[in-house]
């Protein structure tokens, strides 16, 4: 194998690079990244950079250097804009590519109100990239009216930095309770309440009808006839993953590139990882935004790239900080049929289906979601009435 490209340049995209030299990869690698910054993290945009505590050079993975060391040939600003399988080649504005294997990385967008209500006004932003903050930054002024569409993490997350930086914030979610796709009700009420003591208008079960103004927006009139002067909106509805150069290709879509456990895609030779493909776990397919399975799964498709046989195990986990809150979770959630509360160190929430523990949110208590995580991982399942307890020592769940 003489030549493994990597379309798109997040944290899969990195890691796979990464990954590949320290395996001992000798071949030649190029990075191909529509965006004109090298790889950078995105956590820290909507949080310390957004509130000017973290440096630009800060965000980025690996200083520039990194790629001329590790002889990474890096073309940034340059989108693909196809792939052809079959001929093992990817085309760019400025020629074909031929490759050996090839790596999807593609990432997702944030999807966008319609233009027909006001979604493309200016101070309409979106949250994913370095651009969009840059964009963003400005608007962040004390006292402006922030509007934030969306309560899911991404949501709240610019509510709680807008609060920080003085502003006054309105939040619409249109289901009747917050975080409603990633969390049980319990942790949504406890964040509803969060962010209503730190002054959020939260307004739950909340339909926008139209955003206005004439070029930048100005208002915002609710499905109800409510109408809210603003100055500014954060967009925070989900993402949808990138997955046109794959379908363009002919290859297997199902909510993103569907791969298998290895990484694969539908075509041979072209593997994908991160926020732009689903993957199976037992008789379900997953996709997963989340920078822990970014690198968890481009590390597992390097090596098999490079004739490893790993199938990936999603050991999920996730962080959200809001306020003074550190919210981690633990495993994946889905199919839990009750949740146990437990006020320990700080407040956790446990879900479970039936007897066997499936994930556990913790918030502002790292020893209820370093125990929680170690037992899913082992596929033990605590006592619901011990976990229950408070007073149970955390560590004798174990
Ligand atoms: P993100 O990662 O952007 O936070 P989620 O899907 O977790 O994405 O959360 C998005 C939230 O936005 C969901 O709770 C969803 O109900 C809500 N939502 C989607 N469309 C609208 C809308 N037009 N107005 C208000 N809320 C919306």
């Amino acid at each position: 194998m003489d030549h493994i490209a990597i379309v798109g340049g997040g944290q899969a995209g990195a890691t796979t690079v990464e990954t590949l030299r320290k395996k001992g990869f000798d071949g030649r690698i190029t990075l191909w990244c529509a965006e004109p910054e090298i790889p950078y993290q995105r956590p820290p945009l909507s949080k310390a950079y957004l509130l000017g505590d973290m440096a630009r050079e800060r965000l980025h993975l690996r200083p520039r250097a990194f790629y001329d060391d590790q002889r990474v040939d890096l073309h940034l600003a340059t989108p693909v804009t196809s792939i052809d399988p079959a001929a093992r080649t990817l085309t760019h504005a400025g020629g074909v590519e031929a490759w050996d294997a090839l790596v999807l990385s593609t990432g997702a967008t944030p999807r966008r109100l319609p233009a027909a209500i006001g979604g493309d006004l200016g101070g309409v932003h979106t949250v994913r990239t370095l651009a969009d903050i840059d964009a963003m930054e400005p608007d962040f002024a004390p006292d402006a009216h922030l509007l934030v569409v969306g309560g899911g993490y991404i949501g709240l997350e610019a509510a709680a930095v807008a609060r920080k930086r003085g502003m006054r914030v309105t939040l619409l979610e249109a289901a009747e309770r917050l975080l409603s796709r990633v969390s049980c009700a319990e942790t949504a009420a406890w964040f509803a309440a969060k962010h209503r003591a730190e002054g959020v208008d939260i307004r739950e079960g909340t339909q926008l009808d139209r955003l206005t103004g004439d070029g930048r927006v100005t208002g915002a009139v609710l499905a109800d006839g409510t109408v809210l002067a603003v100055d500014s909106v954060v967009i925070g509805i989900g993402v949808t993953p990138n997955t046109a150069l794959a379908q363009a290709a002919g290859l297997a879509v199902d909510n993103g590139i569907a791969v298998d456990a290895r990484g694969r895609t539908s075509a041979a030779g072209v593997w994908a990882a991160g926020d732009c493909c689903s993957f199976p776990v037992g008789d379900i397919r997953l996709r997963l935004e989340s920078v822990p399975h970014a690198i968890e799964q481009a590390q597992t498709v390097a090596g098999n790239i490079l004739g490893d046989t790993t199938d990936y195990l999603a050991k999920p986990w996730f962080w959200s900080d809001q306020y003074d809150v550190k919210l981690q979770i633990a495993g994946l959630n889905t199919g839990f049929d009750r949740v146990v509360q437990r006020d320990g160190d700080g407040r956790s929430h446990w879900y479970y289906a039936g007897d066997r523990l499936l994930a556990v949110d913790a918030m502002n208590d790292p020893r209820a979601y370093m125990v929680g995580k170690r037992l899913v991982e082992a596929g033990r399942s605590p006592d619901p009435a011990q976990v229950a307890d408070g007073s149970v020592p955390i560590k004798s769940l174990m």
